[in-house]
């Protein structure tokens, strides 16, 4: 990457109001059959606009064409059924009715290759691809066949890994894996998530990334968060085995969290989306809030290593708070470029 600093986002932005309910998760798309088809591509279109308009460097597709970061993956895959659906805690915090896995889980067809494809041909910008997860895609169903939590997370790694060869293939520069989950179960994470992942990656020539937050500003999670003390160490427990991982990027919440900065410092030698922007408020940062998060930063993560990023993702905010605080995301960056040009 020759520009230094690149500026990214974790992935959603928010979805026009034509094509679904604003600021709503999982909610319903407003068009159906070749009209949706259209919509989808249309509003990829305008999310792409607000990033090259706020200048941010590596794009995504804002996840335009998916109702949720996980549903939408599994709904393309047979082995789960939707209509049985079981109610179960997702991330030990919040009751969800989730479908059922009644039979061997496999990926007959691509699930976003097209959409890669797509958007590929609209930008020569580097772009970034989210997918689930493993261990977060398991935690978003009810199992009655594998009746395991590790095998199933196998399962889905070799299904991840089919879908990210043909992203890379379509021209995908950056595959990130979203595992929230990693927040919350250590002992799994340590015993057989961060493997399953290296399993997702298996063979990839292009850059890989994990996406580790503290989950979009919807109120289980803000709840969960004031629980959590005054000092979130959760990283601390996967960062060591993490460092030794093959994954490239490692992207985190650092914008008003409670994660001391220093943690970062275990994963020394990665490179780090670190996470300048709340995605938990409407209050637009300003570009001196986010420079401020990175120069903090800076003390554990070398500049040729530092990725400014979001918290997390923005689909539930109001499109202009999302717009504005792109802006400031890339102000931030360009005041600390400035920095340490005039450091030389
Ligand atoms: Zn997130």
């Amino acid at each position: 990457m020759k520009t230094l600093l690149p500026t990214s986002t974790a992935g959603s932005l928010p979805k026009p109001s034509w094509l679904a309910q604003a600021e709503t998760l999982w909610s319903p798309w407003k068009l159906q059959d070749a009209a949706l088809i259209e919509g989808k591509q249309d509003a990829l279109r305008l999310s792409l606009d607000d990033q090259d308009r706020a200048g941010i460097d590596i794009v995504s597709d804002g996840e335009q064409t998916r109702q949720h970061f996980v549903t939408t993956f599994i709904e393309h895959l047979s082995g789960v059924d939707f209509e049985s659906r079981q109610t179960v805690k997702i991330r030990n915090r919040y009751d969800a009715s989730v479908p059922t896995v009644v039979g061997a889980v496999s990926r007959e067809k691509p699930v976003f290759v097209e959409d890669a494809k797509f958007l590929r041909g609209l930008t020569k910008k580097p772009i970034k691809w989210a997918l689930p997860g493993p261990m977060t895609m398991i935690d978003t169903l009810y199992d009655a066949h594998y009746k395991s939590r590790e095998k199933l997370a196998w399962e889905f790694a070799k299904i991840l890994n089919q879908e990210a060869r043909e992203l890379e293939a379509a021209g995908v520069d950056i595959i990130q894996f979203d595992e929230p989950a990693f927040n919350v179960f250590f002992d799994e994470v340590n015993d057989w998530g961060i493997a399953t992942l290296e399993k997702a990656i298996e063979g990839l020539k292009c850059e890989t990334a994990v996406h580790i937050c503290y989950g979009y500003g919807i109120k289980a999670n803000i709840d969960w968060k004031n629980s959590l003390g005054s000092e979130w160490r959760q990283y601390e427990e996967i960062f060591p085995k993490l460092q030794k991982s093959n994954i490239d990027l490692i992207s985190l919440e650092c914008q008003h969290s409670r994660v001391p900065m220093d943690l970062i410092e275990l994963i020394r030698g990665k490179k780090v989306m670190v996470g300048a922007i709340d995605v938990a408020t409407h209050t637009v940062e300003t570009p001196e809030d986010v420079a401020n998060t990175l120069r903090q930063a800076l003390r554990f993560v070398d500049a040729d290593k530092l990725y400014p990023c979001t918290n997390c993702g923005m689909a539930p905010l109001p499109r202009h708070v999302a717009r504005g605080k792109l802006q400031a995301l890339s102000a931030g960056a360009a005041i600390i470029r400035k920095e340490l040009s005039a450091q030389g």
